[in-house]
């Protein structure tokens, strides 16, 4: 059988969401999952999140939210509504789901994809990509052809021919070979790209066809959890804009 592979991160603890995504997966034929990390975070339903990605048995990269939440550090680098969540998330959370998050590696390369969450310039630093030149420093660390990654929230596609790299809208797209491309899947559980549907994407390595997913999903109930469990109103309220 021919591998689909599903790539899908930025999920933070947003279940409605994952739920039609992975809805959407088994409707598509994936056979193969791949996660650019952050799992929890943001949203109200961290304990379902962590089981349903690892009952995937699949390869995941340690995002922020994922790393800040299972490694008590210092919060000082998070806005103030996020560093709530990742303290309420440690409350939610037994050993053994913390040190599932733990467990997670900074890049891991599977089938001669590498994932990372957010570059592969200096990952444990989680700087941001939203241009070219960012890309580039990234793409001098990327030894596979493909490379995918999130954090932005923002789905996006990054070429480097020669001497050149080059930013792409996300867009369904048959990768020409000789190239390297570093893929923003986009969030499932909290889009910015002004579009609120659940984003991930789909690569099919035999035809080299790459495709962008989005999906409505139900947001008054994520936005519904979140209230319920006291979190800051204004991340329930983003959910509505995709921002
Ligand atoms: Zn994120």
């Amino acid at each position: 059988m021919q591998k689909k592979f599903a790539i899908l991160g930025d999920i933070h603890s947003n279940l409605d969401a994952l739920n039609v995504v992975l809805d959407d997966c088994r409707a598509n034929g994936v056979t193969d999952f791949l996660c650019t990390g952050d799992v929890v975070g943001y949203n109200a339903c961290p304990r379902e999140c962590i089981e349903i990605i690892r009952s995937l048995g699949c390869p995941v990269v340690m995002g922020n939210h994922d790393h800040y939440v299972s490694s008590w550090q210092n919060l000082s680098d998070f806005n103030p509504a996020a560093a709530e969540v990742i303290k309420w998330t440690r409350k939610q959370l037994n050993d053994e789901e913390l040190s599932f998050l733990r467990s997670f590696p900074f890049v891991s390369t599977n089938m001669g994809i590498t994932l990372v969450h957010s570059t592969m310039d200096c990952p444990e630093s989680f700087g941001y990509v939203f241009d070219h030149l960012q890309a580039e420093a990234h793409f001098t660390h990327q030894v596979t052809p493909i490379c995918f990654h999130g954090h932005t929230h923002c789905p996006m596609i990054y070429e480097k021919q020669v001497s050149a790299v080059y930013r792409i809208d996300a867009q369904d797209f048959k990768l020409p070979l000789g190239r390297k491309y570093f893929i923003n899947v986009g969030s499932v559980g909290q889009p910015r790209d002004g579009d609120p549907r659940a984003a991930y994407a789909i690569w099919e390595p035999a035809e080299r066809m790459l495709s962008f997913r989005r999906l409505d999903y139900d947001i008054e109930a994520a936005q519904a959890r979140i209230r319920a469990a006291g979190l800051p109103e204004r991340l329930a309220e983003r959910l509505s804009v995709g921002r």
